[in-house]
């Protein structure tokens, strides 16, 4: 069993985790992160294929924080492809309302968004592949638990989707004591997403868009065109994201079934020739974004038998989705500071 004791402890390397141990780390203070997956970044995700970064999660940046998009430009410099999508055909809704209004600044990243996670990770020391399963409160300090480590803190900062802390947050001295956190996240209603990835290596041509919402389709809620993103690939690659009822209802499909379903409902918007995509790659996220009429106003920062808990990610800003994400790690790290 390997044991650690430190200050400040995060669960999540998604954005807001990121966000949070970044500032912390700017003003000398370390986190240590837990981090489930292999890769950083949770729900910015980028798969590799070939010389194609694709965009599964959330497809492009947009917000109006001046924090936020100084941060971004800092890090990612010549990269930031500003203005992305160029190019929009339809009039259906984005996932974000208001994410396309020219009042907000958009931007993709040439190497996928996920270049913005590692970045924002450099420096800070990520445990990987490393699921927390318990967490209760021992002799005044937190204990995390899980397959062989337990890590002991006196400030734990939860920054994994809503349902996911929720459930952390399980054992019995906890539910009682963070009953005003747990009631919060029952506030929230997550939306699910099935999203597929399909690459093509010698196409008939390529769309005059880089990003589609279809009016009228009851499946597909966008497409985007992540071959729009590389510039020099000859190859087309679209992320075909559907609509949160539609993937709600088929959580229980197999991953075949809805794969071929998408394609067909994508194939009067592309050409035929899309039903036999070279390559692709399903992905389903049970809790892909919060419904945009759930957010509070700022991080939640509580003290339980003399330990802190911070709760931050999209649900903890009111901008909502990934620059809400950002700024409830960023205020999190502020506040913290404040009370020390
Ligand atoms: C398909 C899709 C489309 C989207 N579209 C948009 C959009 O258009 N605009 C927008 O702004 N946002 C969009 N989003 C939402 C946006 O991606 C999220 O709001 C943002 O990335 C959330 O970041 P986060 O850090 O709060 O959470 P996450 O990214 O979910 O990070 C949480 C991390 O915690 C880790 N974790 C969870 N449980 C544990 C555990 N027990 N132990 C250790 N680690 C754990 C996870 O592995 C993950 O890495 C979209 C998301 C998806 C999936």
């Amino acid at each position: 069993m390997q044991t650690r004791a430190v200050e400040i402890v995060t669960i999540g390397a998604g954005i807001a985790g990121l966000s949070f141990a970044r500032t912390m780390a700017q003003q000398g203070h370390k986190v240590l992160m837990l981090e489930r997956s292999r890769a950083v970044g949770g729900r910015c995700a980028t798969w590799r294929h070939m010389d194609l970064a694709m965009d599964y999660g959330v497809p492009f940046l947009h917000g109006r924080s001046p924090l936020f998009w100084q941060t971004v430009d800092e890090l990612i410099g010549a990269d930031v492809l500003s203005g992305w999508p160029y190019r929009v055909e339809g009039e259906g809704p984005t996932c974000q309302p208001r994410a396309l209004d020219p009042a907000v600044r958009h931007a993709a990243l040439r190497g996928g968004l996920n270049s913005l996670a590692k970045k924002l990770a450099e420096g800070i020391e990520i445990i990987r592949e490393c699921e927390v399963t318990g967490i209760t409160i021992h002799d005044g300090q937190w204990q995390l638990s899980g397959e062989g480590f337990l890590v002991t803190a006196d400030t734990l900062v939860l920054a994994a989707a809503n349902a996911e802390s929720l459930h952390l947050l399980k054992d019995s001295i906890l539910a009682e004591a963070a009953s005003g956190a747990r009631a919060l996240f029952g506030l929230t209603q997550s939306l699910t997403c099935l999203s597929l990835l399909v690459c093509y290596d010698a196409p008939p041509s390529h769309p005059a868009w880089d990003l589609l919402l279809p009016e009228t389709s009851s499946s597909i809620q966008l497409i985007s065109n992540e071959s729009s993103k590389n510039a020099q690939s000859q190859k087309l690659s679209f992320c075909i994201q559907a609509r949160p009822a539609w993937s709600r209802q088929r959580l229980n499909s197999s991953t075949d079934e809805w794969t071929r379903e998408l394609l067909y409902e994508a194939a009067p918007l592309l050409g035929d020739w899309s039903l036999k995509p070279d390559w692709l790659r399903p992905h389903r996220w049970l809790e892909a974004r919060l419904d945009s009429a759930s957010r509070l106003r700022g991080p939640l920062l509580q003290d339980i038998a003399g330990c802190k808990l911070g709760i931050i990610g999209e649900y903890f800003d009111p901008a909502g989705g990934l620059e809400g994400a950002f700024l409830s790690g960023y205020r999190l790290a502020t506040l913290l500071m404040e009370t020390k």
